[in-house]
C-alpha cells in the first residue's frame, strides 16, 4: 500500500449517526476487579520504558523508548536519530493512512519522508493491553524485532505499568459488513458489540504450515494467553533472497521461525502447531490498531497479510456508513454488566 496523500493525517470523518443508546459487551471482565470503568477511559502508561534491540532489516541496535503521552494523542512514533526538534520531520502518527509499505512488515511514514518499519507486533501489543495513547521514540529506522512476537513488548509495558486518563475512549463500531477480495484473499469487517473478534485461515502449499485456522476474542487476557508468545516466520530461500538485496540482515533464528523446505530450522521447534495462524491472528490485531481506535466488530479474512489489512481498513474508511464513533458518555454502573453507550457528538 501507497501513501498518496501525505499532506495531514486527519482523522477519519464521520458525520453520520443518530443512535441513542446502544448497548455494547466487552470480552475483558476477567482481567482486572476493575475492568469496567478501564475499558471506557482512555490511558497511558504510568512511566518512561527502554528497550534495546536489533532491527531485522538493518541488523543495527535500536533503541526504543515508551514515553507516556495526554488524552487523544493516540500512538506516535518519533525518530530520535534525526538531527531535528522539527515535528513535522521526526513524529509519525500510528495510523492506517500513514502505512507507506506493508509488503514484508508494516511501514509508516510523514510528508517529510521520514519512515519507521516494522511497527506491527509492537503495535499489536499495545492495541491488546488497551493502551491509547504512547509517545514511541526510535533511535533508526525500524522497530526492534526481538524474538519475532510480541513477547518483550507486552513485558516492556507491564513494567511500565498504566494509567486512566480522564477522558472517555472512543471506539470505532462497525455498523454493516464491508469486504475486500484481492486475489485469493478475502476478509470481511462484520458487526460485533463483543469488542474486537478475529477469525482467520491460512492455507501454505507446505506440509509443516498447511491450512490452519483460528478465531478468537481479541483481550489482554486472550492476546497474552494464545498470541502474544507466537513468531513471525519465513523461508531460508527467501532470507537469502532478501539478504542479496541489503535486507534482513538482523534476521537469525533467534527472531523468527524459519523452514526450510518441510523442515523447521529452530532447534527448539515450534512454540506450538498452529504457531504459523496465531502469529497471522497477532499481525491482524497489530495492522487493524492503525484504525487509532479500538474496533468493535469481526475480521474475518482468509490468506490475509499486512497490506490486505490495511486495504480492509482503507475499505471501511472510505464508507462512512459503514462504522461510526462511540463514546461512554455516563458513569459505568459497576453493577451493570453491560455499560451503556452513547453516540459521540463527533
Ligand atoms: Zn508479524
Amino acid at each position: 500500500m501507497r501513501n498518496t496523500d501525505h499532506d495531514t493525517f486527519a482523522e477519519p470523518v464521520n458525520t453520520g449517526g443518530g443512535s441513542t443508546f446502544n448497548k455494547l459487551r466487552f470480552a475483558h471482565t476477567s482481567d482486572s476487579p476493575s475492568a469496567d470503568a478501564d475499558v471506557l477511559s482512555q490511558t497511558t502508561i504510568a512511566k518512561s520504558i527502554t528497550l534495546d534491540g536489533i532491527g531485522l532489516h538493518k541488523g543495527t541496535l535500536v533503541r526504543l523508548v515508551l514515553t507516556p503521552a495526554a488524552a487523544d494523542t493516540g500512538i506516535v512514533f518519533r525518530r530520535t536519530d534525526l538531527d531535528t526538534t522539527d515535528r513535522t520531520i521526526t513524529d509519525i502518527p500510528a495510523r492506517y493512512d500513514a502505512v507507506t509499505d506493508a509488503t514484508m512488515c508494516t511501514t509508516i511514514g510523514n510528508a517529510a519522508g521520514t519512515k519507521v518499519a516494522t511497527i506491527e507486533h509492537l503495535m499489536a501489543a499495545i492495541s491488546a493491553l488497551q493502551i491509547d495513547n504512547l509517545l514511541i521514540e526510535v533511535s533508526a529506522e525500524e522497530v526492534p524485532v526481538m524474538d519475532g512476537s510480541s513477547d518483550a513488548f507486552i513485558a516492556l509495558l507491564d513494567q511500565a505499568g498504566q494509567k486512566t486518563l480522564a477522558s472517555p475512549r472512543r471506539f470505532i463500531r462497525v455498523l454493516e459488513p464491508i469486504s475486500v477480495e484481492d486475489g485469493l484473499r478475502q476478509g470481511t469487517l462484520h458487526p460485533c458489540d463483543e469488542g474486537l473478534r478475529i477469525e482467520l485461515s491460512i492455507d501454505f502449499d507446505n506440509q509443516v504450515i498447511g491450512k490452519q485456522d483460528l478465531a478468537l476474542t481479541i483481550s489482554p487476557e486472550n492476546f497474552r494467553r494464545e498470541l502474544s508468545r507466537s513468531r513471525t516466520f519465513g523461508f531460508l530461500k527467501d532470507v537469502e533472497m532478501l539478504r542479496s538485496l541489503g535486507l534482513a540482515k538482523g534476521a537469525t533464528l533467534e527472531n523468527a521461525v524459519v523452514l526450510d523446505g518441510e523442515e523447521v530450522l529452530n532447534a527448539g521447534g515450534l512454540r506450538s502447531p498452529d504457531e504459523f495462524v496465531r502469529h497471522k491472528t497477532l499481525d491482524a490485531v497489530g495492522d487493524l490498531a492503525l484504525a487509532g481506535a479500538p474496533i468493535l466488530g469481526c475480521y474475518e479474512a482468509s490468506r490475509a497479510g499486512h497490506a490486505f489489512n490495511n486495504q480492509v481498513l482503507h475499505a471501511l474508511f472510505a464508507n462512512p456508513d459503514s462504522w461510526e464513533y462511540v463514546t461512554c458518555d455516563e458513569p459505568v454502573d459497576v453493577m451493570d454488566d453491560v455499560p451503556r453507550m452513547m453516540v459521540s457528538a463527533d
